[in-house]
């Protein structure tokens, strides 16, 4: 069985809200009255701290090297703009509220199938993140071997989702799972963002997908990335009425980049952005391959009961623009 990579949990000063997912892949949000602010950090570069303590095979100037890593591969996005900047150590937890971002090891060992979680303090009006921390469990087992380690989980690949998760985005569903004894096995994932971790020993969550990048580049385009980029959007019915958490996968037919959206709403409407410019085959299929509330806030009433369909259109989107109103029928099972 493999462990998840946690969903974040937020903590909320002041408010309490539910967390509403905002779109496509997921980006996070919460919902502010009637509408849903995405989250977001304002100011950059982010300061972060990182914790003095290790944990058995990680020192802490390695777990330094090793997050500082992680945090430049999501900067490196050439279509989206986000910085970065380590202040120092800290002996502060990885959990507090304190006003420091700090990255660390915490000990849960009564989160047994969490290997690290990301929490936020944010302000509620306006969706901007003021404070993430992240921690990683002790619980578990940790390589920062160059090529990785039978039997530990890789930190930079850990990281790298967990980075994801601080800088707003919540979980793909681009991924293929196996049902095994005690819970999923993962066999392919085309998104570092998505939610089951690949087994001890793989490296291979160390790079983003195109998924990941157009999660990053819809939250934070850089001035370019707005006159080239696109976006589809549409809805998904089933009998005429709308399907909600149904995953849709835009194809790009050029680049054979896959990148990933959900509907929202009870009306069955999905938006993609951050897509390149070009043709697309789109695709729509129920959430299968990790539990649903992996994405998906658990009051939403998620329509499972379709089968896969593709859109009989190949669907073109246009450089710095979008193509709406695209329908896909799906049929029960
Ligand atoms: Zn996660």
């Amino acid at each position: 069985m493999n462990p998840v990579k946690a969903g974040p949990l937020v903590l909320v000063l002041l408010l309490s809200v539910l967390v509403a997912p905002a779109y496509a892949y997921l980006k996070l949000g919460v919902r502010v009255g009637t509408r849903t602010v995405s989250l977001q950090w304002n100011a950059f570069p982010i300061r972060y701290f990182i914790t003095n303590r290790g944990a058995p095979g990680v020192d802490s100037a390695q777990f330094e090297s090793v997050i500082t890593r992680a945090f430049s591969t999501w900067n490196a996005v050439e279509t989206s703009e986000t910085s970065s900047q380590l202040v120092g150590f800290t002996a502060a937890s990885p959990t507090s509220g304190d006003g420091m971002s700090v990255l660390g090891f915490a000990s849960r060992p009564d989160l047994e199938r969490v290997l690290a979680a990301t929490n936020f303090i944010i302000d509620v009006t306006t969706g901007e993140i003021v404070e993430s921390d992240i921690f990683f469990n002790t619980a578990f087992s940790w390589s920062v071997s160059p090529a990785g380690e039978t039997g530990r989980h890789d930190l930079e690949s850990i990281a790298l989702h967990e980075i994801g998760h601080l800088l707003g985005l919540g979980h793909s569903a681009i991924g293929e799972t196996e049902v095994v004894p005690g819970g999923r096995r993962v066999l392919a994932a085309e998104a570092a963002m998505f939610p089951i971790a690949f087994s001890p020993g793989s490296i291979a969550d160390r790079t983003l997908k195109a998924d990941d990048i157009a999660g990053l580049t819809d939250i934070y385009p850089n001035p370019a990335t707005r006159r080239t980029r696109g976006s589809i959007s549409g809805r998904v019915t089933k009998n005429g009425a709308g399907v909600l958490g149904a995953h849709v996968v835009a194809f790009n037919t050029r680049t054979s980049a896959l990148v990933g959206g959900f509907t929202l709403s009870d009306d069955g409407s999905f938006t993609i952005a951050g897509l390149e410019a070009g043709p697309h085959v789109l695709r729509v299929e129920p959430l299968d391959d990790a539990e649903v509330d992996s994405f998906l806030d658990a009051s939403m009433n998620v329509d499972l009961n379709f089968r896969v369909r593709f859109h009989d259109r190949v669907v073109v989107v246009p450089q710095g623009g979008g193509t709406r109103g695209v329908e896909l029928r799906v049929v029960p099972k």
